[in-house]
């Protein structure tokens, strides 16, 4: 899946606990996202393609973070970085799972290749998740899942008064929750 679905899934589990506090939702929903990480060699390798030295950076190391050690790696950040220990820990495990999850559902390339990802690497090459019924990156199923899990975030956002804006600017959040208010006026808004 796209990495913004993969941020929407993250943001979601995030928001299944609203009283955690604004740094454990973000650690959650970074770990829905913080797989694909190991993807930022593609604009490297498109970059370097029709050269004579090309840099396969995506093609060789796509999905290899993908793996329960960098899960556990990452959990052990958010288990540091968190006052709810247990519950932060737990859900960012979820939210890793569910990105892997998701890749394995929907993210076949347009090449027909399906990535298979290397779960318990470096201990063990077994396990290489594919699922042949898996979709294509651009498929409607992950339209679908991204349209509504875009319509919850902006349900949240208007009931609760934050979105996930509010992690890169508490000003944009404002100016955003003001203007969806505006647009969907509702008695309990009303001071
Ligand atoms: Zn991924």
């Amino acid at each position: 899946m796209n990495v913004i679905t993969h941020a929407l899934i993250g943001w979601t589990v995030a928001s299944s606990v609203q009283t955690l506090s604004k740094r454990e939702k973000f650690l959650v929903t970074l770990a829905g996202v913080i797989p694909d990480i190991d993807g930022l060699g593609a604009p490297v390798e498109i970059l370097t393609r029709d050269s004579s030295n090309p840099l396969l950076w995506w093609t060789e190391y796509h999905h290899t973070l993908h793996t329960l050690l960098f899960c556990a790696i990452f959990c052990s950040v958010a288990l540091l970085l968190s006052s709810r220990k247990i519950l932060t820990t737990f859900l960012s495990a979820l939210s890793f799972h569910l990105h892997i999850l998701g890749d394995v559902l929907g993210a076949r390339g347009p090449d027909g290749y399906q990535w298979p990802i290397p779960y318990l690497r470096p201990f063990s090459e077994k396990w290489q998740l594919v699922w042949e019924g898996q979709w294509e990156l651009n498929a409607w199923p992950n339209i679908v899942i991204t349209i509504i899990l875009l319509i919850l975030a902006f349900r949240l956002a208007w009931l609760r008064g934050y979105s996930p804006l509010y992690f890169f600017s508490e000003k944009a959040d404002k100016v955003f929750i003001e203007t969806i208010r505006r647009r969907f006026p509702s008695s309990r808004f009303k001071t």
